[in-house]
């Protein structure tokens, strides 16, 4: 058997495997098994004291100390419910900088007084954990012998229970701090985050009449994309184990240009993978509703309904690691990664964003009443402008190495953020303005067409799928998010940028209300001049279209191509300053989050070439050789033969003059990236070196890349032994 072909062996003989779910599990009402691995409120309903619940219910809801007492309470509780289910460890569960969650497991062993074994689990226990810190990413928070973090349990995310194959651990969602109180973690500025922006929301409700609301939470529903390949060719792609992306790989004949794979029906083996995941995540409470193929071959999607911004990244979280661990149980290899495939489209997370009170009224869903939608254009106008101030603020927020290759790659949105509104509230707003000049009578309301401002229909708003932040109907689109990315980052600054442009306006009616005792007159004199103002963000067009590039750079809206040019706007004077007044990051935060993140760019790329290299001197270049041999022995034999025809003895010496061109190309291009690579020592400082490996190292890997994937095309198979495009993308 050829090495291909036992490699197509390894992959289709073991379609029984698949069948992963256990009969009494198969086809249950989804009703039966939702949050059976949740601590949610049914569970903790039966295993809490009534007078427990309310007071931890209160809590969640309202936010609050939990003392200790009640802490014991909720642990016990939460012990039984935990041992009950087959848990004998328990771990904070929590968000380093890394971008990934972190876990350190201790088991309920604990021995009694007279020396007996019992399980233990106390309410110190469950409030605090002291992981070591010190191997956690804090961009120089502290140094390593003040190492000393704690994780602090999140009572607002509901505990829940990783089932493995040979046991089951406890996971108690919980933030992650410093000793000094500094945020070490994406939840901390998350948490605060949600805080502010309810705390002037609320006083908004509150302004236009809605005096009942306490709470206003930011929602959440992150649509996820990914790529599945067999584990036998994945397993055989060091760069795909290593780096998550092909580092090499020629364009294969089919690609996604019959535009077969999107929303196509689901392939069988490829279903019992989805089947199996979301069960899992049913078990785990998470409302994962809508699954499909995507536009990319191998690629796909999966949907859960929206949650409170803190819930919802959470389970984002348990979302990739849910899938990735289900995926390899059906060999496959689950890839998050941003750009998986060149020349195929990369895969990016639309993070649904919106505001809910504490009755679930949405806040970005236009009303019944002119009130109401005064009410909502409020809301909209101020993340417009919120969005319009903070552009290059929010691109940082999904600046990473990864992102790179996906944004502006005419696929994804560009990396110039601008705002689609739709043709509807696009009127509205351009007949508010033109009327700016009209005194703000309430006959101006109905004039303006806010008092019938329709529901905004979702068919009609929800068409441009280019734009980076779309409304769609009663919410907002943010699609430039990654898909390997927490959504912790932009979530949090959405919120920040909102609360701020929120508190900046509710000041201005309140003066407003000082001189003009009409309410509407108030409001309307305060919004309209941001609809001029924030003008330039506003584009319906098609954002892949060149011409848009241009048009932006006139209207003066950034355009950051990289992530080192785009991260440099985290620490600017406008941007720290907000999160430094909203309380929601101090100066120190915001300085190590970019250092993180600065770092973690130069760390990737680093990773990244180093593998190209590898890969280069141990996987291509021993093929080649090879192969080239079969060509320049090929041409020596026909020599050897009498009366061959000259005409054939060239065009046979042309095609190994042109291989072996290729070859001394590729030699050529491994040792110039290695001179090259060889400067990273040298540079000092942080900045400079990222910039190093985006402006000198990049190019060059995609220059040796080029040579490589040329040789791919003219070497044979058998001598090639890198799993193809072709393969991967196709073969299941
Ligand atoms: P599509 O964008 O595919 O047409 P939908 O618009 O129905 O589908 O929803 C896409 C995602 O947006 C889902 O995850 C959904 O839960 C989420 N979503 C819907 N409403 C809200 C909201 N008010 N806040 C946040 N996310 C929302
Ligand atoms: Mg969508």
């Amino acid at each position: 058997m050829s090495y291909r072909e036992q490699i197509i062996s390894e992959i289709t003989n073991q379609r029984d495997l698949f069948q992963t779910i256990s009969p009494e599990m198969k086809g249950k009402p989804i009703s039966e098994i939702y949050g059976m691995n949740s601590f949610n409120d049914e569970a903790m309903k039966k295993h809490l004291p009534d007078k427990t619940y309310e007071a931890l219910k209160k809590i969640i809801k309202e936010g609050g100390r939990v003392e200790p007492i009640l802490a014991e309470e909720v642990a016990q509780g939460l012990k039984e419910w935990a041992i009950g289910r087959g848990a004998t460890h328990f771990t904070h569960w929590f968000h380093p900088m890394t971008g990934l969650t972190a876990e350190k497991h201790d088991s309920f062993l604990s021995f009694s007084k007279d020396g007996k074994v019992i399980e233990r689990f106390s309410g110190s226990n469950l409030i605090q954990g002291e992981p070591d810190a010190s191997s956690f990413p804090s961009g120089g928070l502290r140094s390593t012998f003040e190492a000393r973090g704690y994780t602090a349990w999140d009572p607002t995310s509901p505990a829940f229970l990783v089932e493995a194959i040979n046991g089951t651990t406890l996971c108690i969602p919980c933030i992650f701090l410093s000793y000094t109180g500094e945020a070490l973690d994406k939840k901390v500025p998350l948490l605060r985050s949600m805080d502010r922006l309810s705390e002037i929301a609320v006083k908004f409700l509150h302004l236009f009449g809605n005096k009942k609301v306490h709470r206003v939470y930011t929602t959440v529903g992150p649509e996820q994309e990914y790529f599945l390949v067999d584990k036998a060719y994945y397993n055989r792609r060091p760069d795909l184990i290593i780096t998550g992306r092909t580092l090499f790989g020629a364009k294969p004949p089919k690609g996604q240009e019959m535009e077969d794979h999107y929303f196509g029906s689901i392939k069988e083996r490829i279903l019992a993978f989805m089947h199996d995941a979301e069960l899992e995540l049913f078990k785990l409470g998470i409302p994962v509703k809508t699954r499909h193929n995507e536009v990319a071959p191998a690629q796909f999607e999966i949907a859960p309904l929206f949650e409170d911004s803190n819930v919802a990244t959470d389970h984002n979280q348990v979302i990739m690691e849910t899938l990735k661990k289900v995926a390899n149980r059906h060999n496959l290899a689950l890839l998050l990664h941003e750009k998986p495939f060149l020349g195929i489209n990369g895969s990016g997370k639309h993070n649904n964003w919106s505001m809910a009170d504490s009755d679930g009224n949405n806040l970005l869903e236009p009303g019944k009443t002119p009130h109401a939608n005064l009410q909502f254009l409020t809301f909209l106008i101020a993340t417009i402008k919120a969005v319009y101030k903070y552009s290059d603020l929010l691109r940082a927020t999904v600046a990473t190495a990864g992102n790179d290759h996906r944004l502006g790659a005419n696929e994804a949105p560009p990396a110039i953020i601008s705002v689609f509104l739709g043709e509807q509230l696009t009127e509205i707003l351009d007949n508010l303005e033109k009327n700016k000049k009209a005194d703000y009578s309430d006959k101006a309301i109905i004039n303006l067409g806010i008092s019938k401002l329709p529901l905004i229909s979702r068919d009609n708003s929800d068409r441009n799928r280019t734009s980076p932040f779309a409304f769609t109907g009663n919410k907002f689109e943010f699609r430039a998010v990654g898909s390997s990315h927490s959504i912790a980052m932009a979530n949090y600054t959405l919120n920040v940028i909102v609360a701020d442009i929120l508190n900046e306006l509710y000041k201005e009616i309140e003066n407003n209300l000082k001189k003009e005792k009409d309410f509407n007159k108030a409001v309307l004199k305060a919004i309209i001049p941001l609809i001029t103002e924030t003008n330039s963000i506003r584009f319906e067009g098609n954002n892949y279209d060149p011409a848009w590039e241009k048009e932006a750079a006139k209207r003066g809206l950034p355009n950051k191509k990289t992530a080192p040019e785009s991260l440099k706007d985290i620490i600017t004077k406008k941007n720290k300053d907000v999160f430094i007044r909203l309380n929601v990051l101090s100066d120190v935060e915001i300085e190590s989050i970019y250092t993180i993140l600065i770092e973690q760019y130069i760390k990737v790329v680093n990773i990244e070439v180093e593998t190209v290299l590898m890969m280069a001197k141990t996987l291509v270049v021993p093929g080649v050789v090879r192969y080239q041999n079969v060509l320049s022995q090929s041409v020596k034999n026909l020599n050897s033969v009498k009366g061959i025809d000259a005409k054939v003895l060239k065009k046979e010496s042309e095609i190994i003059f042109l291989y072996s061109k290729l070859v001394a190309e590729l030699y050529e291009k491994i040792g110039k990236l290695e001179v090259v690579l060889d400067k990273k020592e040298k540079i000092a400082g942080e900045d400079e070196k990222a910039n190093f490996y985006c402006s000198e190292i990049i190019p060059l890997m995609y220059g040796l890349r080029e040579t490589v994937d040329a040789l791919e095309e003219y070497t044979g198979d058998e001598y090639w032994i890198l799993p193809k495009y072709r393969e991967m993308l196709f073969v299941y």
